[in-house]
């Protein structure tokens, strides 16, 4: 299979169909931009399983993703998408870069209504946070991407209020096919959010990693887990 694309913890290869594309998640974790990297054994695993549980969850309720199928543990057959050079986030909650960027708020602080931010998709130019007039000067329009996010974050709030589990913020990647369609692309895990134990900061996401406080597989594995057992 020829390879496409090499990121930071996943590979996209070409496969027999032009419009499909596999994408194999690796046994790596990377942080910092990729100056902290290590493989834990199992990773790429839990976090595709973990990817395409919610990716379901959300078509099940009308929201388009690049999702189509996991023909093994660790790959997911995808649309093949362009993907939008934005990142979305969407904060419910106070953690990470937004406290160290802004004053006078605490992690944890509740925002309601939830925060949702654009940052440019470059790791060269350090994914810096963009403006709705850039977004705009970038010849994108943020509105529907506002709305899908918002439709997301309902839904990924629901799933993970049914497992104990407080949605502090998290990441999104969009790309559109050849017509023009939007779809939720890239991976949707605990690699991309921030997930609590309900009424605590205890964490099962990859913060764990960042601040080498704990096993990610561990705590990815027992979110899968959770998931599984929650339909
Ligand atoms: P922060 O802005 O605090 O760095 O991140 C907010 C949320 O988005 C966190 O859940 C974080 O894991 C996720 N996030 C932000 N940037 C990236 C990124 O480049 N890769 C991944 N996997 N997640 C990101």
């Amino acid at each position: 299979m020829k390879e496409l694309l090499e990121g930071k913890v996943k590979t996209v290869f070409e496969t027999d169909e032009e419009d499909k594309v596999l994408i194999r998640y690796e046994d790596r974790v990377t942080a910092f931009n990729g100056e902290h990297i290590e493989y834990p054994r199992d990773k790429g695993a839990t976090c595709c399983m973990i990817s395409a549980f919610l990716f379901e969850r959300l078509e099940r309720v009308g929201i388009k993703t690049h999702y189509i199928d996991v023909p093994t543990l660790n790959t997911m057959l995808c649309r093949k998408v362009k993907i939008v050079p934005v990142e979305i986030i969407c904060r419910n909650r106070a953690a990470g870069s937004i406290i160290e960027h802004t004053e006078g708020l605490y992690e944890g602080q509740s925002f309601d209504p939830p925060i949702i931010e654009f940052f440019l998709k470059d790791d060269y130019k350090g994914d810096p946070l963009l403006t709705l007039d850039r977004v705009r000067l970038m010849g994108i329009d943020p509105e529907p991407f506002i709305l899908r996010t918002t439709e997301i974050n309902w839904e990924l709030q629901k799933i993970f209020e049914k497992i104990g589990m407080d949605l502090i913020d998290f990441k999104l990647e969009f790309g559109r096919d050849e017509h023009g369609g939007l779809y939720l692309a890239d991976e949707i895990s605990p690699d991309s959010m921030r997930l609590w134990k309900k009424g605590s900061k205890e964490r099962f996401d990859k913060d764990l990693f960042r601040k080498d406080e704990g096993d990610i597989v561990e705590a990815y594995k027992y979110i899968l887990q959770k998931l599984r057992q929650s339909v």
